[in-house]
């Protein structure tokens, strides 16, 4: 067992255990950060769409590529749960396994959000994150984390819990629905695994356990994404408010979220284009000869 071994160590187990680690993705070799380019775009921006999210519920928003949108804490600490899909093909959505593969547990200015296979390109780059100062704490915590799945009714029906609709992944197949107008089971099947924006959360020291803790997010704070490619999103103001304790019920102090899209000024777009869809034949070894 993982905690509480049942087989004595091997002769040679501290030399195995002493093996230095090496990363698994070293993400170099991607395109680096352009801080010029991203902090001269957000100068001059118009803001040309704002959408409330109300406490415990969600909301859909369509970000234009080349546009900004930044998610802003208003009246309380609040955390969100954020999805992305390509608004003209939602089986293209945020992948935020292969997110957190390549960047590490938790987004901040400079990294990026992923689409899932087979398109995995950038959907967002992050650009501003007015909690970076807050880096780790002292028991690993970090903020907006894709560890995170979301919350959701079937695993607190796993846990024996009472039944509970506004979990952000209720909220969100909400907000689908209201934009889809599909079946709530096709929309349902659209809600994916989640960036927590402005959620702070880490792994136990002890038992390496998903842990939350009170978000450090006040009003006024932000995190600014740029479109990279055309985006529909949605975001759930989770009901567990900042996190300090429960998140699937009506306890927690809950506050809105507000979501400014902005467009940036036309010239300190020269130079960029949006990414294709990934590059790879996609012959997954069926022609020999390629
Ligand atoms: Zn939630």
């Amino acid at each position: 067992m993982k905690n509480t071994p049942h087989y004595a160590p091997p002769a040679d187990a501290q030399q195995r255990l002493d093996i230095a680690p090496v990363v698994c993705y070293p993400n170099d070799t991607l395109p680096a950060f352009d801080e010029a380019f991203y902090s001269n775009l957000q100068q001059g921006m118009t803001l040309v769409d704002c959408i409330t999210i109300p406490a415990r519920d969600a909301r859909s928003f369509v970000v234009p590529k080349g546009h900004v949108f930044r998610i802003v804490s208003v009246e309380g600490p609040q955390v969100g749960d954020l999805n992305l899909w390509h608004k003209d093909n939602l089986n293209e959505r945020f992948f935020s396994g292969k997110t957190r593969a390549l960047h590490g547990t938790h987004v901040s200015t400079g990294d990026k959000l992923w689409s899932n296979l087979p398109y995995l390109r950038p959907m967002a780059t992050v650009i501003d994150d007015t909690l970076d100062w807050y880096g780790w704490d002292s028991f690993g915590g970090s903020v907006h984390d894709v560890i995170g799945t979301r919350c959701d009714p079937y695993t607190n029906e796993a846990l024996g819990q009472d039944e509970y609709h506004h979990c952000c992944h209720s909220n969100l197949t909400r907000a689908m629905l209201a934009h889809t107008q599909l079946p709530l089971d096709t929309a349902e099947a659209m809600v994916h695994d989640v960036l927590n924006v402005f959620m702070c959360t880490g792994f136990s020291k002890d038992t390496h356990q998903y842990f939350m803790k009170a978000s450090p997010v006040r009003p006024g704070d932000h995190l600014a994404l740029f479109a990279e490619i055309d985006l529909l999103g949605a975001l759930s103001a989770c009901p567990g408010g900042d996190c300090s304790s429960e998140h699937s019920s009506d306890t927690s102090k809950c506050y809105p979220l507000k979501v400014e899209i902005y467009q940036p000024r036309p010239e300190t777009l020269m130079g960029w284009s949006s990414p294709s869809v990934n590059g790879y034949s996609r012959n997954h070894g069926l022609d020999h000869n390629s």
